[in-house]
């Protein structure tokens, strides 16, 4: 299917016109978020950061959702996800991008959820990465793509420095480079995000690294 993309033009990702991933008509029924949901418990917020009786020490500190995950944006995402489509996502991403929320603080530095190797051997890309950049580029933030890596759980400990094998290392989630997040404001970024353990569990791992506080930031969300 992705070859098909790369010879023949564009089509509407939803309604399969012709001419772009996304056709203007489908994109009126795009849903953005103009508030944001707490983290943990799921009611909304309106500056989307993590209710005061929701918080911990180690747990997400606000969370900034940019699209609902319904029809046409999840037939985008899922064309994006399946069919490879690097350019439809560079067209997605760079159209999300432009609706970063009002109540959004600015970071230190976006950091991507990564990818297993082996899973992005298959993807061929991070979506997640690829967004975090077009973010970072319009919100003129860093994006720190080696901070946080994931790695199989048995391959870790014999592959890291003493130092690094007694921090935490969970689902996968090492942060390499410490100093990069030290008391530090980070976007946690991730491309869709259904349940928020992934991010949950990275957020976890930066803020035991020195992460002064920790937001989550989800392309689309459902709702
Ligand atoms: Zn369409
Ligand atoms: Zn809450």
């Amino acid at each position: 299917m992705f070859i098909d993309d790369l010879l023949f033009p564009k089509r509407c990702a939803s309604c399969d016109a012709w001419g772009s991933y996304l056709c203007d008509l489908c994109k009126q029924e795009l849903r953005y978020f103009d508030f944001s949901l707490c983290p943990i418990c799921d009611r909304p917020t309106n500056d989307g950061k993590t209710h005061d009786v929701c918080r911990s020490p180690l747990g997400l500190d606000g969370f900034i959702p940019i699209v609902q995950y319904r029809e046409p944006a999840s037939d985008l995402m899922k064309k994006i996800k399946y069919a490879r489509v690097c350019d439809a996502a560079r067209e997605a991403y760079s159209m999300f991008s432009l609706h970063w929320p009002d109540f959004a603080p600015s970071f230190d530095a976006l950091i991507p959820v990564p990818m297993h190797p082996k899973k992005l051997r298959v993807r061929g890309f991070n979506q997640a990465e690829l967004f975090a950049h077009h973010l970072g580029r319009l919100n003129r933030t860093p994006v720190l793509t080696d901070a946080l890596v994931k790695i199989r759980e048995t391959a870790s400990q014999a592959s890291l420095k003493v130092d690094d094998r007694k921090q935490n290392l969970q689902q996968g989630f090492v942060c390499l480079h410490k100093k990069d997040v030290q008391k530090k404001k980070i976007g946690l970024v991730d491309d869709v995000a259904t349940t928020r353990t992934t991010l949950s569990l990275a957020c976890e791992v930066l803020k035991k690294a020195g992460a002064k506080e920790v937001w989550g930031v989800v392309l689309a969300h459902s709702f």
